[in-house]
């Protein structure tokens, strides 16, 4: 399993990134919806529990994670 993604991690930092989607900045990201996490995010490459992300080569990302380049599955 790849490593996990640092929230204090540059790009994850800038982008809001979340470990658990319940913790994102709701006056920064005003556009999370409490249904929106890795999950379900197209760019989220499986369905286990941690998984790489297309955004953040290398690392792994939390399933119930979140972070503001989210964009729902087709
Ligand atoms: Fe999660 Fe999608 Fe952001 Fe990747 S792009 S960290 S899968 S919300």
């Amino acid at each position: 399993e790849l490593p996990p993604l640092s929230e204090s991690d540059p790009t994850a930092s800038a982008l809001g990134y979340k470990d658990d989607a319940t913790k994102v900045d709701a006056a920064k990201f005003p556009q999370h919806k409490a249904n929106q996490v890795c999950l379900n995010c197209n760019f989220y490459q499986g369905t286990a529990a941690r998984a790489p992300c297309t955004l953040f080569p290398g690392k792994s990302v939390n399933a119930k994670g979140w972070c503001s380049a989210y964009a729902a599955k087709p």
